[in-house]
């Protein structure tokens, strides 16, 4: 969230925004709500003064034996009393219709943000290994899950509904092995691995600008103002809600959690294997550093690093995408995908997501820090995926698999596979 004051500052620049972001607000609107409610703010003010002055004025009457005036004075205080009553449905009604619009405005966009209206627009920065050139028929992840037992859909959608899935022997394996890897390279970069509450109130999803625009996303506890969680960020965020902090070197934070998704507007898309599914299981990056440009940029240099460096341990080749005004979330600043090769998409697909948000976050969680003059200032907030699985699945079982239909394991996965399973061989 902005702080109203910024954002009639910056009123072109918020409407830019939330035009670019596809988001249907006014900023004018709100601005209007923001004067309106100073108004009737200031109204209520002066008639309590007011009544606080009859008040006093009835109390000296009285005393100096003056019945008739005291009797005028209170006349007046209940007058006084009869408009607050009227003033106070309208000036509730204004504060709001206020709030509620103050909620939707979008963060701004870093000024080399692509634009455009989807994620086709998004622009190729940087292509990193080789796609494999296979010299035979490839299979797809499904036939080869159901090959080596990997995968079961069928029995997901008997438990689970549609967009469900079991994991079982070597899936079951690679699906944790891939996740630990992640775990174990962030806690050697200094990260902190924290295990977070994965139903959440709607305040914390609210404070880390999930709602209200993805409340249609989330999952609910009927009855219970619980929510169950889309992705760690919300959790790792709100650790710190409503505290002090101390970002003299950056908070690394990490979290290994299920993200449930109800993925609501994507009926009939990625219907196909372990794409897009309800639950899955994400390692997750977020850090908290001070308010300056360059230390975003930087860390975001370092999370997306991480990310890389990862997909380089599981040998697989990807493309880094700048993601345009279209396809970015309210919160977001600045954002790059990072996407792997899935052969049998012929394309590359979306695996991990980094963003800059500069204090969009931290000012709607109340996360603040005493900056280098002592005073205190909202944090700036960055996030990435290490790893989502099983999506990296799909690249890892495709992108390895041998002519004879086995896969190979990388190198950097064998020792966290169980015995036997380093090498999946039909
Ligand atoms: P996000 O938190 O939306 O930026 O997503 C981060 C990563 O989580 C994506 O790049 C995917 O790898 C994975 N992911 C997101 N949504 C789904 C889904 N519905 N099914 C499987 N994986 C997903």
């Amino acid at each position: 969230m902005l702080a109203i004051k910024w954002i009639r500052e910056h009123q072109e620049q918020v409407q830019k925004a939330a035009d670019g972001k596809g988001i249907q607000v006014s900023v004018a609107e709100l601005l209007t709500l923001d004067d309106r409610r100073k108004q009737l703010l200031q109204e209520v003010e002066q008639l309590r003064q007011k009544r606080n002055q009859c008040s006093q004025d009835i109390a000296a009457l009285i005393h100096a034996g003056k019945s008739e005036q005291a009797e005028g004075a209170k006349r007046q205080v209940k007058e006084i009393n009869g408009r607050l009553d009227l003033l106070e449905a309208p000036q509730q009604e204004v504060e709001e219709q206020f709030q509620q619009l103050l909620l939707l405005m979008p963060n701004i966009v870093s000024p080399d943000t692509p634009r455009g209206r989807s994620d086709e627009d998004n622009v190729e920065l940087e292509r990193v290994g080789a796609v494999p050139n296979f010299g035979f028929e490839a299979k797809d992840h499904m036939a080869l899950g159901k090959l080596h037992k990997l995968i079961d859909v069928p029995r997901g959608v008997k438990t689970a509904g549609t967009r469900n899935y079991y994991l079982t022997g070597a899936g079951a394996a690679l699906h944790r092995a891939v996740q630990q890897l992640a775990v174990d390279l962030l806690t050697e970069r200094g990260f902190q691995l924290l295990d977070v509450p994965l139903m959440v109130r709607a305040e914390a999803m609210r404070n880390t600008g999930f709602f209200p625009l993805g409340l249609d996303q989330t999952y609910r506890i009927t009855g219970e103002d619980q929510w169950l969680v889309g992705t760690s960020e919300v959790p790792l965020v709100s650790y710190y809600s409503g505290e002090i902090v101390d970002v003299t070197d950056s908070i690394r934070l990490a979290a290994v959690s299920v993200c449930f998704r109800n993925e609501v507007g994507s009926a009939g898309r990625d219907v196909h294997g372990l794409y897009r599914v309800h639950q899955f299981a994400k390692v997750e990056q977020v850090v908290l550093c001070e308010a300056s440009l360059d230390a975003s940029e930087q860390m975001f240099q370092e999370i997306t690093r991480n990310a890389e460096d990862l997909l380089q341990l599981l040998e697989l080749p990807y493309r880094k995408m700048a993601v345009c005004t279209g396809d970015m979330a309210q919160k977001t600043y600045k954002q790059v995908d990072i996407e792997t090769w899935m052969p049998s998409r012929q394309a590359y697909g979306e695996t991990h997501s980094s963003s800059q948000l500069l204090d969009f976050q931290a000012r709607r969680s109340n996360i603040r820090y005493r900056n280098a003059e002592g005073k205190l200032q909202y944090c700036y907030t960055l996030n990435n995926t290490a790893v989502a699985s099983p999506r990296i699945l799909i690249p890892l079982l495709e992108n390895h698999q041998q002519e004879d239909g086995s896969i190979r394991i990388p190198e950097a996965l064998r020792r966290y596979m169980p015995r036997g399973m380093e090498f999946l061989s039909t």
